[in-house]
Protein backbone atom coordinates (compact mmCIF):
# COMPACT_ATOMS: atom_id res chain seq x y z
CA UNK A 1 0.00 0.00 0.00
CA UNK A 2 1.20 3.74 -0.78
CA UNK A 3 2.22 6.28 1.96
CA UNK A 4 -0.79 8.24 0.44
CA UNK A 5 -3.04 5.08 0.68
CA UNK A 6 -2.34 4.68 4.43
CA UNK A 7 -3.33 7.92 5.52
CA UNK A 8 -6.64 8.35 3.46
CA UNK A 9 -9.02 8.88 6.74
CA UNK A 10 -11.67 5.95 7.63
CA UNK A 11 -15.13 6.68 8.60
CA UNK A 12 -16.76 3.77 10.83
CA UNK A 13 -21.26 4.02 9.72
CA UNK A 14 -23.68 2.80 11.75
CA UNK A 15 -26.93 2.74 10.32
CA UNK A 16 -30.63 2.04 12.25
CA UNK A 17 -33.83 2.19 11.40
CA UNK A 18 -36.13 2.13 8.78
CA UNK A 19 -35.38 1.88 5.18
CA UNK A 20 -35.93 5.67 4.65
CA UNK A 21 -32.84 5.91 7.33
CA UNK A 22 -31.00 3.60 4.97
CA UNK A 23 -30.93 5.69 2.01
CA UNK A 24 -29.92 9.13 4.10
CA UNK A 25 -26.89 6.23 5.22
CA UNK A 26 -26.26 6.00 1.23
CA UNK A 27 -26.41 9.53 0.45
CA UNK A 28 -24.09 10.15 2.81
CA UNK A 29 -20.99 7.33 2.15
CA UNK A 30 -21.72 8.22 -1.44
CA UNK A 31 -20.66 11.52 -0.70
CA UNK A 32 -18.00 9.95 1.95
CA UNK A 33 -16.60 8.22 -0.60
CA UNK A 34 -16.47 10.58 -3.76
CA UNK A 35 -14.74 12.89 -1.94
CA UNK A 36 -12.10 10.06 -0.84
CA UNK A 37 -12.89 8.91 2.77
CA UNK A 38 -12.37 5.50 3.41
CA UNK A 39 -15.21 2.91 5.20
CA UNK A 40 -14.40 0.79 8.22
CA UNK A 41 -16.17 -1.93 9.53
CA UNK A 42 -14.88 -1.78 12.78
CA UNK A 43 -15.83 1.61 15.52
CA UNK A 44 -11.64 0.54 16.21
CA UNK A 45 -10.53 0.93 12.93
CA UNK A 46 -12.52 4.44 12.07
CA UNK A 47 -10.90 8.00 12.64
CA UNK A 48 -14.54 8.66 13.58
CA UNK A 49 -18.19 7.43 13.47
CA UNK A 50 -21.40 8.33 12.02
CA UNK A 51 -24.37 6.95 13.87
CA UNK A 52 -27.93 7.24 11.82
CA UNK A 53 -30.22 7.30 14.55
CA UNK A 54 -34.03 6.18 14.75
CA UNK A 55 -36.51 7.63 17.31
CA UNK A 56 -39.49 6.27 16.02
CA UNK A 57 -40.42 4.53 18.85
CA UNK A 58 -38.88 4.14 22.56
CA UNK A 59 -37.07 1.11 21.66
CA UNK A 60 -35.59 2.39 18.74
CA UNK A 61 -34.35 5.79 21.07
CA UNK A 62 -32.63 3.24 23.62
CA UNK A 63 -31.24 1.65 20.75
CA UNK A 64 -29.84 4.29 19.16
CA UNK A 65 -28.77 5.93 22.35
CA UNK A 66 -26.89 2.59 23.66
CA UNK A 67 -25.42 2.56 19.88
CA UNK A 68 -23.99 6.37 20.72
CA UNK A 69 -22.46 5.45 24.07
CA UNK A 70 -21.04 2.02 22.14
CA UNK A 71 -19.41 4.11 19.81
CA UNK A 72 -18.42 6.57 21.99
CA UNK A 73 -16.63 4.10 24.22
CA UNK A 74 -15.01 2.42 21.61
CA UNK A 75 -13.60 5.36 19.05
CA UNK A 76 -14.39 8.39 20.70
CA UNK A 77 -15.39 10.34 17.68
CA UNK A 78 -18.96 10.37 17.13
CA UNK A 79 -21.27 12.29 14.58
CA UNK A 80 -24.93 12.07 15.54
CA UNK A 81 -27.82 12.51 12.72
CA UNK A 82 -30.91 10.83 11.69
CA UNK A 83 -34.70 11.24 13.70
CA UNK A 84 -33.74 11.14 16.85
CA UNK A 85 -31.00 13.85 16.41
CA UNK A 86 -34.00 16.54 16.14
CA UNK A 87 -35.61 15.21 19.03
CA UNK A 88 -35.46 17.27 22.15
CA UNK A 89 -35.91 16.14 25.77
CA UNK A 90 -39.26 17.28 28.64
CA UNK A 91 -36.84 20.45 28.97
CA UNK A 92 -36.40 20.81 25.19
CA UNK A 93 -32.90 20.12 24.93
CA UNK A 94 -31.53 17.88 22.02
CA UNK A 95 -32.03 14.50 23.80
CA UNK A 96 -28.76 13.34 22.18
CA UNK A 97 -26.47 15.75 23.35
CA UNK A 98 -28.32 15.83 26.74
CA UNK A 99 -27.60 11.86 26.94
CA UNK A 100 -24.68 11.89 25.30
CA UNK A 101 -22.61 15.51 25.44
CA UNK A 102 -19.37 14.20 23.97
CA UNK A 103 -20.65 13.85 20.41
CA UNK A 104 -19.02 15.81 18.32
CA UNK A 105 -22.25 17.07 16.18
CA UNK A 106 -25.51 16.19 16.42
CA UNK A 107 -28.39 16.54 13.13
CA UNK A 108 -31.84 15.68 12.19
CA UNK A 109 -32.66 13.36 9.42
CA UNK A 110 -31.92 13.73 5.78
CA UNK A 111 -29.27 16.26 6.31
CA UNK A 112 -26.34 15.33 4.20
CA UNK A 113 -24.74 18.47 3.77
CA UNK A 114 -24.79 19.40 7.82
CA UNK A 115 -23.26 16.25 8.31
CA UNK A 116 -20.30 16.37 5.67
CA UNK A 117 -19.89 19.89 7.08
CA UNK A 118 -19.38 18.35 10.60
CA UNK A 119 -17.13 15.60 9.11
CA UNK A 120 -14.67 17.96 7.36
CA UNK A 121 -14.48 20.50 10.69
CA UNK A 122 -13.40 17.38 12.17
CA UNK A 123 -11.48 14.87 9.93
CA UNK A 124 -10.47 17.13 6.84
CA UNK A 125 -10.74 15.39 3.69
CA UNK A 126 -7.91 13.41 1.74
CA UNK A 127 -6.29 15.46 -0.56
CA UNK A 128 -5.12 12.81 -2.97
CA UNK A 129 -6.51 13.59 -6.09
CA UNK A 130 -6.86 9.82 -7.43
CA UNK A 131 -9.34 9.34 -4.47
CA UNK A 132 -11.89 11.47 -6.28
CA UNK A 133 -11.96 8.62 -8.98
CA UNK A 134 -13.91 6.36 -6.57
CA UNK A 135 -15.40 4.04 -9.03
CA UNK A 136 -19.31 3.21 -8.53
CA UNK A 137 -20.99 1.22 -9.81
CA UNK A 138 -24.29 2.69 -9.43
CA UNK A 139 -23.39 6.18 -11.32
CA UNK A 140 -26.25 8.96 -10.26
CA UNK A 141 -27.51 6.52 -7.85
CA UNK A 142 -24.88 6.50 -5.31
CA UNK A 143 -23.76 3.64 -3.19
CA UNK A 144 -26.39 1.28 -2.07
CA UNK A 145 -26.14 -0.48 1.81
CA UNK A 146 -28.79 -3.48 0.31
CA UNK A 147 -27.14 -6.11 -1.62
CA UNK A 148 -26.70 -5.38 -5.06
CA UNK A 149 -29.42 -6.94 -6.95
CA UNK A 150 -32.03 -5.08 -5.01
CA UNK A 151 -32.34 -1.55 -3.60
CA UNK A 152 -34.33 1.13 -1.70
CA UNK A 153 -35.41 4.64 -3.95
CA UNK A 154 -36.83 6.97 -2.27
CA UNK A 155 -39.43 9.43 -3.73
CA UNK A 156 -40.14 11.80 -1.32
CA UNK A 157 -39.03 12.97 2.59
CA UNK A 158 -41.41 13.82 5.25
CA UNK A 159 -45.66 13.71 5.34
CA UNK A 160 -48.93 16.04 5.37
CA UNK A 161 -50.59 14.10 7.69
CA UNK A 162 -50.41 14.02 11.47
CA UNK A 163 -51.15 10.70 12.78
CA UNK A 164 -51.88 10.98 16.60
CA UNK A 165 -49.16 7.87 17.23
CA UNK A 166 -46.59 9.31 15.10
CA UNK A 167 -43.93 11.85 15.40
CA UNK A 168 -42.39 11.47 11.86
CA UNK A 169 -43.54 14.65 10.73
CA UNK A 170 -42.34 16.89 13.41
CA UNK A 171 -39.00 15.00 13.17
CA UNK A 172 -39.09 15.16 9.10
CA UNK A 173 -40.79 17.75 8.11
CA UNK A 174 -44.11 18.16 5.59
CA UNK A 175 -43.68 16.19 2.36
CA UNK A 176 -41.29 17.29 0.03
CA UNK A 177 -41.50 15.17 -3.21
CA UNK A 178 -38.32 14.88 -5.12
CA UNK A 179 -38.43 16.09 -9.26
CA UNK A 180 -39.12 13.13 -11.37
CA UNK A 181 -36.72 13.40 -13.26
CA UNK A 182 -34.04 13.06 -10.81
CA UNK A 183 -36.07 9.89 -9.45
CA UNK A 184 -35.97 8.24 -12.54
CA UNK A 185 -32.82 8.46 -13.85
CA UNK A 186 -31.95 7.28 -10.04
CA UNK A 187 -34.00 4.02 -11.22
CA UNK A 188 -32.33 3.95 -14.67
CA UNK A 189 -28.80 4.23 -13.11
CA UNK A 190 -30.07 1.42 -10.30
CA UNK A 191 -30.98 -0.90 -13.22
CA UNK A 192 -28.42 -0.49 -15.35
CA UNK A 193 -25.71 -1.36 -12.04
CA UNK A 194 -27.30 -4.13 -11.94
CA UNK A 195 -30.35 -3.69 -9.66
CA UNK A 196 -33.16 -6.54 -9.72
CA UNK A 197 -35.50 -5.02 -7.45
CA UNK A 198 -35.95 -1.80 -7.13
CA UNK A 199 -38.24 -1.15 -3.98
CA UNK A 200 -40.34 2.11 -3.59
CA UNK A 201 -40.07 4.43 -0.72
CA UNK A 202 -41.60 7.38 1.06
CA UNK A 203 -43.84 8.03 4.21
CA UNK A 204 -46.81 8.35 1.95
CA UNK A 205 -46.27 7.07 -2.04
CA UNK A 206 -49.64 7.76 -2.94
CA UNK A 207 -49.07 11.69 -1.86
CA UNK A 208 -45.87 11.71 -4.48
CA UNK A 209 -46.37 15.49 -6.08
CA UNK A 210 -48.82 16.56 -4.01
CA UNK A 211 -46.60 19.18 -2.27
CA UNK A 212 -45.35 20.63 -5.84
CA UNK A 213 -49.48 20.42 -7.35
CA UNK A 214 -47.89 17.52 -9.69
CA UNK A 215 -45.80 19.40 -11.43
CA UNK A 216 -44.17 18.48 -14.94
CA UNK A 217 -40.93 17.29 -14.94
CA UNK A 218 -38.88 15.74 -17.90
CA UNK A 219 -37.81 12.15 -18.60
CA UNK A 220 -35.83 11.01 -21.72
CA UNK A 221 -36.91 14.10 -23.28
CA UNK A 222 -40.92 13.15 -22.68
CA UNK A 223 -43.03 15.35 -20.07
CA UNK A 224 -44.44 13.04 -17.35
CA UNK A 225 -46.19 14.48 -13.77
CA UNK A 226 -44.91 14.51 -10.18
CA UNK A 227 -47.43 11.95 -9.85
CA UNK A 228 -47.92 8.92 -8.39
CA UNK A 229 -49.58 6.67 -11.57
CA UNK A 230 -47.18 8.71 -14.04
CA UNK A 231 -43.86 7.37 -11.71
CA UNK A 232 -44.98 3.56 -11.44
CA UNK A 233 -45.51 3.79 -15.34
CA UNK A 234 -42.21 5.29 -16.07
CA UNK A 235 -40.76 3.09 -13.23
CA UNK A 236 -42.42 0.05 -15.34
CA UNK A 237 -41.07 1.01 -18.48
CA UNK A 238 -37.87 1.31 -17.08
CA UNK A 239 -37.40 -1.86 -14.96
CA UNK A 240 -38.76 -3.59 -18.75
CA UNK A 241 -35.56 -4.20 -21.11
CA UNK A 242 -33.54 -5.42 -17.64
CA UNK A 243 -36.62 -7.65 -16.43
CA UNK A 244 -36.39 -6.26 -13.13
CA UNK A 245 -38.84 -6.14 -10.32
CA UNK A 246 -40.28 -2.48 -9.28
CA UNK A 247 -42.27 -3.28 -5.71
CA UNK A 248 -44.35 -0.46 -3.88
CA UNK A 249 -44.41 0.39 -0.35
CA UNK A 250 -46.32 2.78 1.88
CA UNK A 251 -49.58 3.45 -0.40
CA UNK A 252 -52.43 4.41 1.17
CA UNK A 253 -56.07 3.61 -0.08
CA UNK A 254 -56.85 6.39 -2.10
CA UNK A 255 -59.28 6.33 -4.79
CA UNK A 256 -56.00 7.39 -6.89
CA UNK A 257 -54.28 4.20 -6.47
CA UNK A 258 -57.31 2.01 -8.34
CA UNK A 259 -55.84 3.04 -11.66
CA UNK A 260 -52.14 1.76 -10.47
CA UNK A 261 -54.04 -1.74 -10.64
CA UNK A 262 -53.91 -2.30 -14.07
CA UNK A 263 -50.36 -1.81 -14.85
CA UNK A 264 -50.25 -4.41 -12.02
CA UNK A 265 -52.25 -6.91 -13.84
CA UNK A 266 -50.41 -6.29 -17.53
CA UNK A 267 -47.21 -6.91 -15.32
CA UNK A 268 -45.42 -3.28 -16.08
CA UNK A 269 -44.84 -3.77 -11.61
CA UNK A 270 -45.47 -6.38 -9.18
CA UNK A 271 -48.65 -7.51 -8.16
CA UNK A 272 -47.66 -6.47 -4.13
CA UNK A 273 -48.89 -3.31 -2.29
CA UNK A 274 -47.66 -2.22 1.34
CA UNK A 275 -50.89 -0.57 2.21
CA UNK A 276 -50.08 0.55 6.35
CA UNK A 277 -54.02 0.21 7.02
CA UNK A 278 -53.17 0.41 11.21
CA UNK A 279 -56.85 -0.35 11.97
CA UNK A 280 -60.62 -1.08 10.12
CA UNK A 281 -62.63 0.39 12.86
CA UNK A 282 -63.67 3.71 11.65
CA UNK A 283 -64.07 5.47 15.31
CA UNK A 284 -60.08 4.11 15.78
CA UNK A 285 -58.92 5.52 12.46
CA UNK A 286 -60.52 8.56 13.08
CA UNK A 287 -58.80 8.72 16.42
CA UNK A 288 -55.42 7.58 14.92
CA UNK A 289 -56.15 10.26 12.35
CA UNK A 290 -55.08 8.22 9.91
CA UNK A 291 -55.35 9.13 5.60
CA UNK A 292 -57.73 7.88 3.85
CA UNK A 293 -59.35 6.59 7.34
CA UNK A 294 -63.03 7.60 5.35
CA UNK A 295 -62.40 5.24 2.57
CA UNK A 296 -64.24 1.93 2.32
CA UNK A 297 -61.19 -0.05 2.50
CA UNK A 298 -62.52 -3.54 2.49
CA UNK A 299 -64.50 -2.46 -0.49
CA UNK A 300 -61.76 -0.51 -2.63
CA UNK A 301 -59.64 -4.29 -1.78
CA UNK A 302 -62.22 -6.79 -3.22
CA UNK A 303 -62.45 -4.50 -6.18
CA UNK A 304 -58.47 -4.33 -6.51
CA UNK A 305 -58.13 -8.19 -6.24
CA UNK A 306 -60.93 -7.98 -9.27
CA UNK A 307 -59.07 -6.39 -11.05
CA UNK A 308 -55.57 -8.18 -10.51
CA UNK A 309 -56.59 -11.90 -8.71
CA UNK A 310 -52.63 -11.72 -8.30
CA UNK A 311 -52.54 -9.34 -5.94
CA UNK A 312 -50.75 -9.27 -2.65
CA UNK A 313 -51.53 -6.86 0.52
CA UNK A 314 -49.41 -6.36 3.11
CA UNK A 315 -50.16 -4.67 5.84
CA UNK A 316 -49.64 -3.29 9.37
CA UNK A 317 -51.87 -2.51 11.81
CA UNK A 318 -51.82 -1.11 16.03
CA UNK A 319 -53.61 -3.17 18.36
CA UNK A 320 -54.65 -1.92 21.79
CA UNK A 321 -54.72 1.63 20.65
CA UNK A 322 -55.97 4.36 23.66
CA UNK A 323 -59.85 3.30 24.19
CA UNK A 324 -59.79 0.23 21.43
CA UNK A 325 -63.26 -1.76 23.12
CA UNK A 326 -63.30 -5.12 22.85
CA UNK A 327 -65.79 -4.54 19.49
CA UNK A 328 -63.48 -2.65 17.55
CA UNK A 329 -60.76 -4.74 18.31
CA UNK A 330 -63.41 -7.63 16.95
CA UNK A 331 -63.75 -5.44 13.85
CA UNK A 332 -60.34 -5.51 13.03
CA UNK A 333 -60.14 -9.31 13.30
CA UNK A 334 -63.46 -9.73 11.32
CA UNK A 335 -61.59 -7.48 8.66
CA UNK A 336 -58.27 -9.36 8.24
CA UNK A 337 -60.30 -12.54 7.65
CA UNK A 338 -62.18 -10.64 5.39
CA UNK A 339 -59.75 -8.47 3.50
CA UNK A 340 -57.70 -11.82 3.22
CA UNK A 341 -54.62 -9.51 4.31
CA UNK A 342 -51.78 -11.97 2.77
CA UNK A 343 -48.58 -10.58 5.43
CA UNK A 344 -49.13 -8.72 8.18
CA UNK A 345 -47.27 -6.38 10.94
CA UNK A 346 -48.56 -6.04 14.20
CA UNK A 347 -47.32 -3.31 17.38
CA UNK A 348 -49.31 -3.33 20.43
CA UNK A 349 -49.88 0.56 20.79
CA UNK A 350 -47.01 1.62 22.91
CA UNK A 351 -46.91 5.13 23.76
CA UNK A 352 -44.61 7.77 22.18
CA UNK A 353 -42.75 10.34 23.78
CA UNK A 354 -43.80 13.40 21.67
CA UNK A 355 -46.96 11.81 20.46
CA UNK A 356 -50.42 13.31 20.01
CA UNK A 357 -52.44 10.27 21.47
CA UNK A 358 -50.56 10.08 24.52
CA UNK A 359 -52.98 12.53 25.62
CA UNK A 360 -56.05 10.33 24.13
CA UNK A 361 -57.99 8.90 27.36
CA UNK A 362 -58.47 5.05 28.01
CA UNK A 363 -55.32 3.72 27.75
CA UNK A 364 -55.17 -0.14 28.19
CA UNK A 365 -53.16 -2.12 30.79
CA UNK A 366 -50.07 -3.30 29.05
CA UNK A 367 -51.02 -6.98 29.57
CA UNK A 368 -54.35 -6.48 27.59
CA UNK A 369 -52.44 -4.63 24.74
CA UNK A 370 -50.19 -7.76 24.12
CA UNK A 371 -52.64 -10.08 24.74
CA UNK A 372 -54.64 -8.30 21.87
CA UNK A 373 -51.75 -8.65 19.98
CA UNK A 374 -51.24 -12.08 20.38
CA UNK A 375 -54.94 -12.76 19.39
CA UNK A 376 -54.44 -10.39 16.21
CA UNK A 377 -51.72 -12.51 15.00
CA UNK A 378 -53.32 -16.12 15.71
CA UNK A 379 -56.10 -14.51 13.33
CA UNK A 380 -53.13 -12.75 10.87
CA UNK A 381 -51.27 -16.27 10.67
CA UNK A 382 -54.24 -18.27 9.98
CA UNK A 383 -55.31 -15.97 6.96
CA UNK A 384 -51.45 -15.87 5.66
CA UNK A 385 -50.66 -19.66 6.26
CA UNK A 386 -54.12 -20.39 3.90
CA UNK A 387 -53.29 -18.15 1.41
CA UNK A 388 -49.62 -19.30 1.17
CA UNK A 389 -51.25 -23.05 0.85
CA UNK A 390 -52.45 -21.80 -2.30
CA UNK A 391 -49.55 -21.57 -3.92
CA UNK A 392 -48.33 -25.33 -3.80
CA UNK A 393 -48.25 -26.95 -6.73
CA UNK A 394 -47.59 -23.56 -8.68
CA UNK A 395 -44.66 -22.28 -10.41
CA UNK A 396 -43.26 -19.11 -9.28
CA UNK A 397 -40.39 -16.83 -10.97
CA UNK A 398 -37.80 -16.48 -8.05
CA UNK A 399 -35.40 -13.90 -7.40
CA UNK A 400 -31.95 -15.39 -5.56
CA UNK A 401 -30.85 -13.51 -2.35
CA UNK A 402 -28.24 -16.79 -0.99
CA UNK A 403 -27.15 -19.45 -3.09
CA UNK A 404 -23.83 -20.84 -1.70
CA UNK A 405 -21.71 -23.02 -4.06
CA UNK A 406 -24.20 -21.99 -6.87
CA UNK A 407 -27.11 -23.17 -5.17
CA UNK A 408 -25.77 -26.85 -5.54
CA UNK A 409 -27.30 -27.65 -2.28
CA UNK A 410 -30.17 -24.91 -2.91
CA UNK A 411 -30.69 -21.56 -1.66
CA UNK A 412 -33.09 -18.87 -0.18
CA UNK A 413 -35.13 -16.47 -2.71
CA UNK A 414 -37.77 -14.38 -3.04
CA UNK A 415 -40.87 -14.42 -5.00
CA UNK A 416 -43.14 -11.52 -6.06
CA UNK A 417 -44.83 -11.80 -2.86
CA UNK A 418 -41.96 -11.42 -0.97
CA UNK A 419 -40.36 -7.94 0.02
CA UNK A 420 -36.75 -8.57 1.34
CA UNK A 421 -36.40 -8.47 5.09
CA UNK A 422 -40.29 -7.96 5.93
CA UNK A 423 -41.65 -10.77 4.24
CA UNK A 424 -41.29 -14.67 4.15
CA UNK A 425 -38.75 -16.31 1.62
CA UNK A 426 -39.27 -18.98 -1.18
CA UNK A 427 -36.23 -21.37 0.40
CA UNK A 428 -35.10 -23.54 -2.62
CA UNK A 429 -34.58 -26.65 -2.71
CA UNK A 430 -31.09 -28.50 -4.20
CA UNK A 431 -31.88 -28.60 -8.52
CA UNK A 432 -32.37 -31.82 -9.43
CA UNK A 433 -30.63 -31.26 -12.60
CA UNK A 434 -27.14 -31.29 -12.18
CA UNK A 435 -26.40 -28.90 -14.84
CA UNK A 436 -28.34 -26.45 -13.04
CA UNK A 437 -27.16 -23.82 -11.34
CA UNK A 438 -28.51 -20.39 -8.90
CA UNK A 439 -27.10 -17.32 -8.64
CA UNK A 440 -26.99 -14.45 -6.51
CA UNK A 441 -29.52 -11.54 -7.91
CA UNK A 442 -31.13 -14.11 -10.78
CA UNK A 443 -34.05 -14.90 -11.36
CA UNK A 444 -35.02 -18.60 -11.49
CA UNK A 445 -38.61 -20.31 -12.19
CA UNK A 446 -39.28 -23.04 -8.84
CA UNK A 447 -42.46 -25.46 -8.17
CA UNK A 448 -43.11 -24.71 -4.58
CA UNK A 449 -43.64 -27.82 -2.84
CA UNK A 450 -44.57 -26.79 0.83
CA UNK A 451 -45.62 -24.14 3.52
CA UNK A 452 -42.76 -23.70 6.22
CA UNK A 453 -44.37 -20.96 8.53
CA UNK A 454 -44.01 -17.99 6.63
CA UNK A 455 -42.00 -19.68 4.05
CA UNK A 456 -42.11 -21.78 1.03
CA UNK A 457 -40.48 -24.59 -0.16
CA UNK A 458 -39.50 -25.03 -3.61
CA UNK A 459 -37.68 -27.14 -6.46
CA UNK A 460 -35.95 -25.26 -8.95
CA UNK A 461 -36.64 -25.82 -12.34
CA UNK A 462 -34.07 -26.01 -15.37
S1 LIG B 1 -48.88 8.91 7.38
FE1 LIG B 1 -49.12 9.06 9.59
S2 LIG B 1 -47.86 7.37 10.38
FE2 LIG B 1 -47.18 7.76 8.30
S3 LIG B 1 -45.48 9.21 8.53
FE3 LIG B 1 -47.35 10.41 8.14
S4 LIG B 1 -48.06 10.94 10.17
FE4 LIG B 1 -46.62 9.25 10.45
Amino acid sequence: MSETLQKIPKIGMVSLGCPKALTDSELILTQLSAEGYQTSKTFQGADLVIVNTCGFIDDAVKESLDTIGEALSENGRVIVTGCLGARTGNDGANMVRQMHPKVLAVTGPHATQEVMDAVHANLPKPHDPFTDLVPNAFGVAGIKLTPRHYAYLKISEGCNHRCTFCIIPSMRGDLVSRPIGDVLKEAQALFAGGVKELLVISQDTSAYGVDVKYRTGFWDGKPVKTRMLDLVQALGEIAQPYGAWVRLHYVYPYPSVDDVIPLMAQGKVLPYLDVPLQHSHPEVLRRMKRPASGEKNLERIAQWRKDCPELVIRSTFIVGFPGETEQEFAHLLDFVREAQIDRTGCFAYSAVSGAAANALPGMLPLQEREERRARFMAVAEEVSVARLQRRVGCTMQVLVDAAPGLGKKGGVGRSYADAPEIDGTVRLLPPEKISKTLKVGEFTKARIVQVHGHDLLALPLP
